[in-house]
């Protein structure tokens, strides 16, 4: 089959791989039929994530038709549409008996290296180096689905791909960033980030009764999805100043009840050497720069919440604690626990109380993925999402 492959930084190529097969009697095997790429693989296509084979299959945004299924698979047959969650869990461990999906115990054969080098780990993950499993990727025409009778959800007929795809990650991430603000009726909530994850978080944050939005990014055809899309105010921070301060401002001098950190690794304008140069304890966030973790302290109102699905690596530099514990301040961050969300989010699909294609700027063959990720990482001609047609 073609997959897209990781070589290196900014080195993806379409390669002929063997085609995946059935490993365990939980296995399916699926013929993917749409896919995307996400914010998160840019982390891997500027070479932030250690643990990255030559060769390594990228994508954790698919979806496609069962192929195949292992003995012990029941609950699929071959010819079934399913959306995949990104996040690889088994069903059984403590943290998925507790809905907390994306920490599951046993979907990560890795976890005891990730552990050791660098203290932490989570489940396994498509795509996304060996440090959450070593799984191959879904930018592909075939894809393993490890415990393929808890994550795939059957899409339900008459449902296109596109409106389905994004319950795969960005849809739920988007969700569980607003949710984990406690939202209250009559709170403005502020985003930072109108990618594909910002975009989401808007949406999600009016579902949950928010009053305002305010966003804040630095392209305008983003922050113009925002603002038509999403009804959000917006902030343009290159035009328009001090973001913390504005905030202030457009807040009565208080503040935004919960602040949402869309961006993550690398905030622009900030150098990163994340996780990578961490191995070598020397990583340290420059701090003569607007670095979006400081501003969300600094312009959450008392008593507010932080909420983090940008993804962070690594150790973060001063960050101002002392002003986080004086406001009595919440955070939440994390993973998406995307199998907690499948069904409540196709629901909200299928009563039209949101229409996910709304974020689809291009759609591209598998052949011509390596310049959708540059174009992508550039926010180049206008793209905010890449779908992918295998
Ligand atoms: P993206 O790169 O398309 O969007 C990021 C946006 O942030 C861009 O529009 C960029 O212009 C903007 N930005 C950069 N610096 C900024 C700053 N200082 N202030 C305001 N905006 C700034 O990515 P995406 O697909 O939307 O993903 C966003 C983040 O969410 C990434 O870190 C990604 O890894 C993460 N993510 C997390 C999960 C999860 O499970 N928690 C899942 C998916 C994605
Ligand atoms: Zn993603």
């Amino acid at each position: 089959m073609k997959a897209l492959c990781w070589f290196g930084a900014h080195d993806v190529r379409v390669e002929n791989v063997p085609d995946p097969e059935i490993l365990n009697p939980r296995d399916a095997i699926v013929k993917i039929t749409t896919s995307a790429i996400c914010g998160s693989d840019l982390h891997l296509y500027d070479g932030y994530i250690p643990t990255m084979k030559k060769g390594d299959i990228l994508g954790h945004e698919f979806m496609g038709e069962v192929v195949e299924v292992g003995k012990d698979v029941s609950n699929l047959k071959k010819g079934d549409r399913v959306v995949v969650p990104f996040t690889i869990a088994c069903g059984n461990c403590m943290f998925c008996k507790r809905d907390m999906w994306s920490l599951c115990d046993n979907s990560n054969p890795n976890a005891w290296l990730a552990e050791s080098l660098y203290g932490y780990s989570g489940s396994g993950l498509y795509g996304y180096s060996h440090l959450y499993g070593g799984y191959a990727g879904g930018q592909a025409q075939y894809v393993r689905v490890p415990y393929a009778d808890i994550g795939p959800l059957k899409v339900p007929e008459g449902m296109s791909d596109e409106q389905v795809l994004f319950l795969s990650d960005i849809f739920p991430t988007g969700y569980m960033a607003a949710e984990n603000c406690g939202i209250q009726p009559g709170d403005t909530v502020a985003v930072w980030g109108c990618g594909p994850v910002g975009q989401f978080a808007i949406k999600s944050a009016y579902m949950l009764g928010a009053e305002r939005v305010i966003a804040i990014d630095r392209i305008s055809e983003r922050l113009r999805m925002a603002q038509e899309h999403g009804r959000a105010e917006i902030i343009n921070y290159e035009k328009e100043g001090d973001v913390v301060e504005m905030l202030k401002q457009m807040t009565g001098g208080v503040g935004p009840d919960a602040c949402i950190d869309a961006v993550g690794l690398e905030a622009h304008g900030t150098s990163v050497g994340a996780i990578t140069d961490t191995i070598k304890q020397k990583t340290r966030l420059s701090t003569d720069r607007p670095h979006v973790l400081r501003q969300v302290i600094q312009a959450c109102r008392k008593g507010g919440a932080v909420s983090l699905p940008g993804v962070y690596g690594g150790f973060v530099d001063k960050m101002p604690m002392g002003a986080a514990f004086a406001k009595a301040l919440t955070f939440k961050m994390g993973q998406t626990h995307v199998h907690r969300y499948l069904h409540p989010l196709l629901k909200r699909i299928q009563e039209a109380e949101i229409d996910p294609t709304f974020v689809i700027t291009h759609k591209v063959s598998l052949d011509q993925v390596p310049q959708a990720y540059d174009m992508f990482k550039h926010k180049q001609d206008s793209c905010i999402k890449v779908v992918i047609k295998p």
